[in-house]
């Protein structure tokens, strides 16, 4: 309706003049389950992106940033003392969290609002909790929006948050430019378990609670992750992982922190690595939302959802061969949107 129409509008105006309150409006749009809302959220992306390129030449692309580390390790602490050194800076930053730990159990690792007070009352941060609903995948889908959003409103740093545990890590490295890590000072043992699965994709660690009785720790824990790290092969040959211990809670170390990141983007930029990573990951972003939209569609189909149930388990039982079975399902599937759109 014209009604709808003129509110999209002035919310485009709103996300291009970095406005919260429309920034955080369009956000919902892009995790709307409603389709309309969602081809509206693309619509307003879309836009929003082309009149964005079209002032490249005076704006920055901003700097996106994975923050991953397990419960407890200082992850919001540490983006409340962060975030302020950043807008203290002068810098704009956006913080999105990524929680599916929040879809199995209804509860939420990252927690609310209030977690990061300080930054949620500066006029220059913008923090978005994690949706609550949705699969992996969707929320992977929302973030990437999200952060197109965030970017198109102006903010220079964008920080993606997620908790250690499992898959998320890897679905956000894929979405920004630098993935960091976030330690407590672990025992060996701990250490090991952790520093597996996500250490390899971090391009910074950072040992956080170097502070107090924590200092001893932290400084074994910090020589142990370089051990570990010598070790690995770097995924890049313009970078080696860097460690660097600090206390959020003392506000020591952060500045290092950030000449880290700083260091990096100018490595990856100056070897064209950047340009790269982000072209790629588009690619892939691309892919993986044709593969979860057709997914989609082909699970609605009621054709397909005749056929699937008697055809499954005959698959499972040895029947009929998984290839047979995924042709008839395609063909299937094909016949009713030919059905659909000749009708
Ligand atoms: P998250 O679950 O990773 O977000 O962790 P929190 O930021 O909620 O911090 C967990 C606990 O660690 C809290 O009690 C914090 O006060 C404490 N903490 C966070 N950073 C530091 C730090 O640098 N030094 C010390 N000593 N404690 C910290």
């Amino acid at each position: 309706s014209e009604k709808r129409k003129e509110f999209l509008n002035k919310m485009l105006e709103g996300v291009l003049k970095g406005e919260r309150s429309w920034l955080s409006q369009a956000i919902t749009l892009v995790e709307s389950s409603v389709r309309d809302h969602r081809i509206q959220a693309q619509n307003l992306i879309s836009q929003a992106l082309e009149r964005h390129n079209a002032k490249k030449h005076i704006r920055r692309g901003a700097f996106r940033i994975g923050l991953s580390g397990p419960p407890g390790a200082g992850k919001s602490t540490f983006i409340e003392a962060f975030g302020s050194l950043l807008t203290d800076k002068g810098y704009k930053l956006a913080v999105l969290a990524v929680d599916p730990s929040s879809t199995r159990t209804g509860g939420s690792i990252l927690g609310d609002k209030t977690r990061m007070e300080k930054l949620t009352n500066n006029p220059n941060a913008y923090i978005r909790p994690s949706p609550s609903r949705c699969t992996l995948g969707g929320v992977a889908r929302n973030t990437t929006e999200a952060i197109a959003l965030c970017e198109v409103a102006g903010y220079d740093i964008i920080i993606v948050e997620t908790v250690g545990v499992g898959q998320s890590e890897t679905t956000v490295a894929d979405m920004v430019d630098l993935f960091c890590l976030l330690m407590p000072p672990a025992a060996g043992d701990e250490l090991q378990g952790i520093k597996r699965g996500i250490v390899e994709i971090a391009q910074v660690v950072l040992v956080n609670k170097a502070d107090g009785d924590l200092v001893p720790a932290a400084t074994r824990s910090t020589a142990e992750i370089r051990g570990a790290l010598k070790i690995l092969r770097p995924q890049s040959h313009n970078w080696k992982p860097k460690v660097q211990m600090l206390s959020s809670l003392t506000n020591t170390g952060l500045d290092k922190a950030w000449d880290i990141m700083v260091r990096f983007r100018s490595k990856m930029l100056e070897t064209g690595e950047w340009n790269q990573r982000r072209r790629q990951q588009n690619q892939v972003h691309m892919w993986s939302y044709v593969q979860a939209n057709t997914m989609e569609l082909l699970h609605a189909d009621p054709g397909v959802r005749q056929i699937l149930r008697d055809l499954e388990g005959r698959v499972m039982r040895g029947e009929v061969p998984a290839g047979s079975a995924a042709d008839q399902i395609v063909d299937k599937f094909l016949e009713s949107r030919i059905g659909e759109s000749v009708a």
